[in-house]
C-alpha cells in the first residue's frame, strides 16, 4: 500500500471515530438531560389510602400537558426516571394524556425576562438524530415530535399490550371512552404545541400542523414570538396582527387556543378576540402562589366565564412547593373563584419540572383532594371529567 492511500485510509479512519464518539457523547448528553431535568420529589410505585385508590378506579383521568416527547424516551417502555410513559399512565389510571411539543428554549431560561436569541433545543433535536431538516426548522421539529408520537402509537398495537391511540376529534375521544369503559388497555394522545413559533411566522404552517394531528395550540412558550407576547418575554405584549389572523383561524378551524405562559395582554387579547372558550392547559393562582404566569382570580373569573378550563400542575412555580397539599390547595382555590367545572389536571410532567410523583401517582392527587374536603363528584370533574366534557365538546366533531 502507498503511502498516501495509507494516510487516506487513516484518515478515513479518525474520522468515522470522531463521528462515533460524537454521536455516542450527544446520545449519552440527550438521555443524561432528560434524567437531570425531570425529577420526582419521590419515587413509585406509590401507595394511596384504599379510599383514594377505589375512587381512582371509578373515574377517569385526563392530564391537560407533558413535555415527554422532547426526551429521547421510548414511550411505550416503563422507566425509572423522567415522569411520562405508557406504563405509568396506565399505572395512574389516565385516560387521555394532552402531549405538548417544546421546540425552542432559550438558554439561562428564567420566570421574568428571555429573549428568542438563543436556544437549548438545538443541540437536544441534533443529539437525538432529528432528521437535519429538523436541526434548524421548529416547524419541522414539532411535526417530528408528532412523528415520533404516532410511531409510538403504531407500535404498541404491534405490541398488544396497553394500546396507545392518537385523538383528533370529539368521535375518537367519544370511542376511546367506550372502549375504556368496555374494559380494553387504550390510553388516549392529543397532540399539543408549547407556543406557536413552530409556524415560523406564517399561517399557511398552522394549517400543517393542524393535518399533523395538532389541537391545541399554546401561543407562546418563554419568549415572545411573531403571534404575541409571553409572560416571560421581553416586551410582554398582546395579540401581534399574525397573531390576530392566528386566532382567526384557528376558530374557524375548531381548534383549541392553549393560554399557558400568555403574558397578561395575550389573556386580555384572545379572551376579546376569540369566539370560542379556551385552554390554560399548565398553570398556577395567585391566590396560593404568586408568579408571572400564574393566574389571577380576574383571570380565572374570565376564563370561567368563556367556558374555558385551567389545568392546575404540581411544579414549584404552579404551586410554590411540589407537594400534593399544595396542588389541592391551590385547586380548592381555583375552584371558590371559578366554580367546580373549569378546573383540570395541567401537570408538566417532563417539562423540566420536580414534581412530588410521576404519572402513576395519581392515587395521591385523589387523596389530596379528599384531603382537602372536595367531593367525589368534584374530585371526578377535577381529575378528568371536566376536561372529557370540554374536549368532546369544543374538539372538531370528527
Ligand atoms: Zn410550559
Amino acid at each position: 500500500m502507498s503511502r498516501t492511500r495509507l494516510l487516506r485510509r487513516l484518515v478515513a479512519a479518525v474520522l468515522v471515530l470522531v463521528v462515533v464518539a460524537l454521536t455516542v457523547v450527544l446520545t449519552v448528553g440527550a438521555d443524561l438531560a432528560d434524567r437531570s431535568m425531570n425529577h420526582v420529589v419521590t419515587a413509585g410505585p406509590y401507595a394511596a389510602s384504599p379510599a383514594a385508590e377505589s375512587l381512582l378506579r371509578a373515574i377517569e383521568v385526563v392530564d391537560l400537558h407533558a413535555d415527554a416527547l422532547l426526551w429521547p424516551r421510548d414511550l411505550l417502555e416503563r422507566h425509572s426516571y423522567g415522569h411520562v410513559d405508557l406504563p405509568r399512565l396506565q399505572d395512574g389510571h389516565v385516560a387521555l394524556q394532552l402531549f405538548s411539543v417544546v421546540t425552542k428554549t432559550p438558554r439561562g431560561i428564567n420566570y421574568e425576562r428571555n429573549t428568542d436569541d438563543t436556544d437549548n433545543i438545538t443541540l437536544l433535536a441534533i443529539a437525538q438524530r432529528y432528521p437535519v431538516r429538523a436541526w434548524f426548522s421548529l416547524r419541522e421539529r414539532a411535526r417530528w415530535q408528532a412523528r415520533r408520537l404516532a410511531d409510538a402509537a403504531e407500535r404498541s398495537v404491534k405490541d398488544g399490550g396497553v394500546t396507545l391511540r392518537l385523538v383528533r376529534s370529539g368521535a375518537d375521544l367519544a370511542a376511546l371512552l367506550a372502549e375504556r369503559r368496555a374494559g380494553r388497555p387504550v390510553i388516549g394522545a392529543l397532540l399539543a404545541t408549547e407556543g406557536l413559533h413552530p409556524i415560523e411566522g406564517r399561517l399557511d404552517n398552522l394549517d400543517t400542523l393542524a393535518a399533523d394531528g395538532f389541537r391545541v395550540f399554546g401561543l407562546t412558550h418563554f419568549f415572545d414570538n411573531e403571534v404575541g407576547g409571553s409572560a416571560h418575554g421581553v416586551d410582554k405584549g398582546g395579540l401581534t396582527s399574525l397573531g390576530r389572523a392566528v386566532v382567526a383561524r384557528i376558530d374557524s378551524l375548531g381548534l383549541l387556543i392553549d393560554l399557558a405562559h400568555a403574558s397578561p395582554r395575550l389573556v386580555d387579547d384572545v379572551l376579546g378576540a376569540t369566539r370560542r372558550p379556551i385552554v390554560v392547559s399548565h398553570a398556577g393562582v395567585r391566590g396560593t402562589c404568586p408568579g408571572p404566569r400564574n393566574l389571577s382570580d380576574d383571570q380565572l373569573r374570565r376564563i370561567a366565564a368563556g367556558g374555558g378550563l385551567v389545568g392546575i400542575g404540581y411544579w414549584d412555580g404552579a404551586i410554590c412547593e411540589p407537594t400534593a397539599a399544595a396542588f389541592a390547595r391551590a385547586v380548592v382555590h381555583a375552584i371558590s373563584v371559578a366554580g367546580d367545572d373549569h378546573i383540570a389536571l395541567g401537570s408538566d410532567f417532563d417539562g423540566s419540572t420536580t414534581t412530588p410523583f410521576d404519572a402513576s401517582g395519581m392515587g395521591l392527587v385523589v387523596a389530596a383532594l379528599q384531603g382537602a374536603g372536595l367531593s367525589d363528584a368534584q374530585i371526578g370533574k377535577v381529575m378528568g371529567g371536566n376536561a372529557l366534557r370540554f374536549l368532546l365538546a369544543h374538539l372538531p366533531a370528527r
